[in-house]
């Protein structure tokens, strides 16, 4: 397993991360043994950044976490998070912290989470007097948090703008071979500005595998599996520090900590390679380049048809709608107020039908 520094923090982390959001529900519905095994069992292969969260696995995962962390094989840094629309108050941020480490069985959260935060608005209420930042900040004082850090599904601008206020030790987000493109910019700002980078989704939501053909170009060694070629593309990036894979069994475990082997490192030569490939294999893939963003109607022209990408690959509609939901906080109605002026076609480096995708998407 390879090792990085995860920002200035002095904290030295696997390049892949235990991602706990990917428990089996027929495991734990039993007993939190068997998922509690694949937790130890990252930890015996060198694995040390456990990244959990409230809610995740039917709000078990804390939990199973705290069942393993009784006996680990070795030291290890645990990740978890508060989310805005439940904690809104310092106060509740306090509450959110104590469950966590009481279900969690440890005395600090090492990396803390001001989690998914989708807009600089929303960002405003996380930082604003007596709000959830202001709680974090007085638990860091305590010491029951070491670092405070950021999952954002924002784009790149928008990260710049948080990272350069210069709250944060750290940011989570998604990063992968299908949103690249769109997603550079703000790792780029992050690693300038000193901070440790986390990425969640490498697999694009399950995108990559299904696909095998058209994502065989991530594929540096025949004997990866897409997966773990999936888990290298990210981890090659000097700029980042873990890419958290989900895992539920040991199996998992021992399939993914083979990506944090002999890992290869992404030039900017390189990516650049693999975006030109990307538009070549696959023109009507919207790659996230934002040149779009003009609607006079507000519509989030880039992140509607980064819902359409999941279509296109999987041929499956309704990941469109989850999509927009569950990533990016945004409806499909919303694409029903399009009134195709054409603005936006115009300016599409890969001219894209916008309109006739967004008139789609509203019809879900
Ligand atoms: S065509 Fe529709 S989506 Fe594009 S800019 Fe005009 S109103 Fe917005
Ligand atoms: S300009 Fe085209 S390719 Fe770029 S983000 Fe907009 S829709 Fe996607």
């Amino acid at each position: 397993m390879q090792y990085k520094e995860y920002g200035k923090t002095g904290k030295k982390v696997s390049v892949i991360g235990f991602g706990g959001m990917r428990f089996r529900k027929e495991d734990y519905e039993k007993s939190f043994e068997a998922s509690a095994m694949a937790v130890r069992r990252a930890s015996q292969l060198g694995i040390n950044y456990f990244d959990t969260a409230p809610f995740y696995c039917d709000d078990k995962s804390e939990e199973i976490m705290g069942e393993a962390f009784k006996d680990m094989p070795n030291a290890f840094y645990v990740s978890t998070k508060s989310m805005l629309n439940h904690e809104k108050t310092a106060d509740d941020v306090r509450g959110r912290v104590e469950k966590s480490l009481k279900r969690l069985g440890i005395e600090k959260i090492h990396f803390f989470h001001m989690w998914c935060i989708l807009n600089l608005e929303q960002y405003r209420k996380v930082m604003a007097p007596g709000g959830p930042y202001e709680g974090a900040l007085k638990l860091k004082e305590e010491g029951l948090v070491d670092h405070i850090v950021f999952s954002t599904h924002c784009n790149g601008e928008e990260i710049e703008t948080m990272v350069n206020e210069g709250g944060f030790e750290g940011v989570t987000l998604g990063y992968n071979a299908t949103n690249f493109a769109f997603r550079q910019k703000g790792i780029k700002a992050a690693y300038e500005k000193g901070l440790g980078i986390v990425t969640m989704n490498p697999l694009g939501g399950g995108v990559i595998p299904q696909n095998p053909e058209f994502y065989s170009f991530i594929k540096e060694n025949e004997q990866d599996t897409l997966a773990q070629a999936a888990l290298k593309f990210n981890v090659s990036h000097k700029e980042i520090t873990v890419a958290l894979a989900g895992m539920g069994t040991v199996e998992e475990v021992e399939e993914n900590v083979k990506a944090g082997e002999n890992v290869g490192e992404m030039t900017e030569e390189k990516i650049n390679r693999m975006a030109k490939m990307l538009n070549d294999s696959l023109d009507s893939l919207c790659t996230g380049c934002q040149y779009c963003n003009v609607c006079p109607e507000g519509i989030e022209i880039p992140k509607y048809m980064d819902a359409y990408n999941m279509y296109i690959l999987s041929k499956e509609s309704n990941r469109i709608k989850n999509r927009l939901k569950w990533h990016w906080g945004l409806k499909a109605k919303k694409a029903a107020e399009c009134i195709a002026c054409g603005k936006c076609e115009k300016l599409c480096t890969q001219h894209l039908p916008i309109v006739e995708r967004l008139q789609y998407i509203a019809k879900l």
